[in-house]
């Protein structure tokens, strides 16, 4: 052709070609939203112009065409935004950008932490990343001014001509003549997941056209389909928080997640200057214990995706939420260890905790009813955050809760408030409802509500609150014998008794004499709260394994009558007091633990020799 000219990409070509094919290489789709996003630029910029007055607004929709030809081995980005004239396509494409790429890698590739997960957004490599997978890139632009229209051709090693282009709308296509190893991205199926993945939500309509398909005839007496969009130009987190319904909150945690439950409820931060950043996130329902919390929080850029999970914007401990974060000021140009230190990222996170905690504690202040039938389901997330990070505790602590043994809810206010009189500042709980039934009995018909650890967690939330909350302390209804279970009067030691338990049930166990107001029960076993809480450590560090508990107490009720009968036939049937002590001891553990194969057996026939003898 006539006028070409012909150049060679400036900045140490032969160089940076290699790096870009390889650079990025596990995250090689990153390519099309570089692409596509310079296609929404170009229509923001004409939209401008618009609105300036600078152009009359066209008549034609704006919108960008993604077109899968796999027969010419092409993918094409098309927009019919502000294009370029030869000049700016020189000066951006060829020169300014690609000496911006070059300066970027030499920055980041030898930094230690500098491999592809280095650098969180990976943009600025921008529109040389299709070369990650193309062995020749064309671009056709028309500029919205008079000049006319362009067209660039480069293959992959930096060589490029220019000519004039054919093209009569104003816009820029990205034609990409997708290399033979690279030939998954001319599969119509997987650029839709790539479309989905990052591009959903920016903000020009994105379609996708599999080129194969759109020369097919409409058959006679179908309607040809309307084409629709692959994206959400208006994501729900750009609306104002009081213009969302609760129906479109969870229609769009069930479509970004995949989740068909229904999240439990929702944050919409909506943060204004300087911050300036907005997101939606959402307290996952989980169905069962087991299940791994693990959320997503999937961070934009002016509606770009970039990530998910970026640790330096949202606190580990809030990774198990799920949601989407907006962050246009965010400087995702820049390795992670410098966001590390950055006072806007850690300004933005800090924003974060202090928006997840106002929710808790306005949930807790104006919904109570609600918010006590999903703490259950919350606790643990917020008791483990509340673990990682004490400010986030202080600015929860008001909103914690208290299950009961009868399912009701209590705030630590609340709870310790009641205990006031009987058992200040002590925090009775149970962590079996089963094992532990009788124990909890006895409190409850003293009027004394205890709490119920549903959750592993909740021992070592307990320490910790020991450690915030001065003065207050936790006791497992089965450590001591609280003062107001006692009954009048002081119980007498009886020394035949006490020499038979001796022989029965060994020195590990100490005899005591109470007496208790519940004649009912005979004898408890109680482990002190601090030698349990040992056991439960070694346990947790797998010493320990199916010892009996160590330290443990019997308590022996003389005002119960069946410890009254057998002080008496201690004193006349050793044999006898002996076997009913040894089954005694053996009820009395039964609430402590479960028991293992050969304790069982030996406890039937206990029962079996004791019937025998009725
Ligand atoms: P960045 O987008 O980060 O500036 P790129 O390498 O992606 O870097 O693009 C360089 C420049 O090329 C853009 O800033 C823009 O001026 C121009 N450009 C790229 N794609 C288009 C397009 N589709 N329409 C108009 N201009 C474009």
């Amino acid at each position: 052709m006539e006028n070409k000219r012909n150049g060679g990409i400036s900045v140490d070509r032969e160089h940076i070609f290699p790096i870009i094919k390889k650079w990025l290489y596990s995250e090689k789709d990153i390519f099309l939203r570089e692409i596509v996003s310079n296609a929404t630029d170009a229509i923001t910029k004409l939209r401008r112009l618009e609105s300036l007055g600078v152009r009359e607004a066209g008549n034609g929709k704006y919108k960008i065409t993604v077109t899968v030809d796999s027969e010419a081995g092409t993918l094409t980005v098309d927009d019919n935004g502000i294009g370029m004239t030869e000049e700016e396509l020189t000066k951006y494409i060829c020169n300014i950008a690609l000496s911006g790429a070059v300066e970027f890698i030499q920055k980041y590739e030898n930094e230690s932490d500098g491999s592809k997960n280095g650098i969180i957004g990976h943009f600025g490599l921008g529109f040389y990343s299709a070369f990650m997978v193309s062995d020749r890139v064309e671009v056709i632009s028309k500029s919205y001014t008079d000049a006319p229209a362009v067209h660039w051709s480069c293959n992959e090693s930096g060589e490029y001509e220019i000519d004039g282009g054919d093209r009569a709308e104003q816009g820029t296509a990205v034609i990409m003549h997708v290399s033979e190893e690279e030939k998954e991205y001319l599969s119509v199926s997987k650029i839709r997941a790539m479309l989905e993945k990052y591009c959903a939500f920016m903000p020009e309509e994105i379609y996708l056209v599999d080129a194969s398909e759109s020369d097919k005839e409409v058959k006679a007496g179908e309607e040809k389909k309307e084409p629709t969009p692959v994206n959400d130009t208006t994501p729900l987190w750009q609306k104002q928080p009081s213009e969302c319904t609760e129906e479109e909150y969870n229609d769009f945690y069930r479509k970004v997640f995949s989740d068909y439950r229904e999240p439990l409820f929702h944050i919409h931060i909506n943060a204004d200057y300087p911050l300036n950043f907005k997101g939606i996130l959402y307290f996952p329902k989980l169905t069962n214990e087991y299940e791994t919390i693990e959320g997503q929080v999937k961070l934009y850029y002016n509606q770009v995706y970039v990530a998910d999970n970026i640790k330096e914007v949202i606190p580990e401990y809030l990774l198990m939420l799920k949601g989407v974060l907006d962050c246009p000021e965010l400087p995702l140009n820049v390795s992670r260890s410098y966001l590390q230190t950055n006072t806007y990222v850690s300004k933005v996170s800090a924003h974060i905790v202090k928006k997840v905690a106002d929710k808790l504690s306005s949930l807790c202040n104006t919904e109570r009813e609600e918010y006590a039938k999903i703490w259950s389901d919350i606790s643990p997330f917020v008791k483990y955050a509340c673990m990682r990070d004490k400010k986030f505790y202080d600015k929860v602590k008001k909103a914690l809760l208290l299950t009961l043994t009868g399912g009701e809810k209590r705030t630590f206010e609340e709870y310790l408030e009641a205990a006031k009189e009987k058992h200040e500042n002590t925090v009775y709980y149970a962590t079996d409802k089963a094992l532990q039934a009788q124990y909890i009995s006895m409190f409850e018909s003293e009027g004394i509500e205890v709490a119920l650890f549903e959750h592993p967690i909740d021992t070592q939330f307990a320490s910790m609150l020991e450690g915030y909350m001065e003065g207050v302390k936790f006791m497992r209804v089965d450590s001591d014998v609280a003062d107001m279970l006692k009954g009048e009067g002081s119980a007498d030691e009886d020394q035949a008794l006490k020499d038979i338990f001796a022989e029965t049930v060994g020195e590990k166990v100490t005899l005591k004499f109470d007496v208790l107001k519940d004649e009912s029960v005979p004898a408890i076993l109680n482990v002190s709260e601090q030698s349990r809480r040992m056991e439960d450590m070694m346990k947790m560090y797998g010493m320990g394994g199916d010892m009996p508990p160590a330290e443990s107490t019997l308590v022996l009720n003389t005002a119960s009558p069946l410890v009254k009968k057998l002080s008496e036939t201690a004193q006349t049937d050793a044999e006898k007091a002996k076997q009913i002590a040894s089954y005694l001891y053996k009820l009395s553990l039964l609430s402590q633990k479960k028991f293992s194969a050969d304790e069982m057996q030996g406890f039937m026939k206990d029962s079996f020799d004791i019937l025998m003898k009725l």
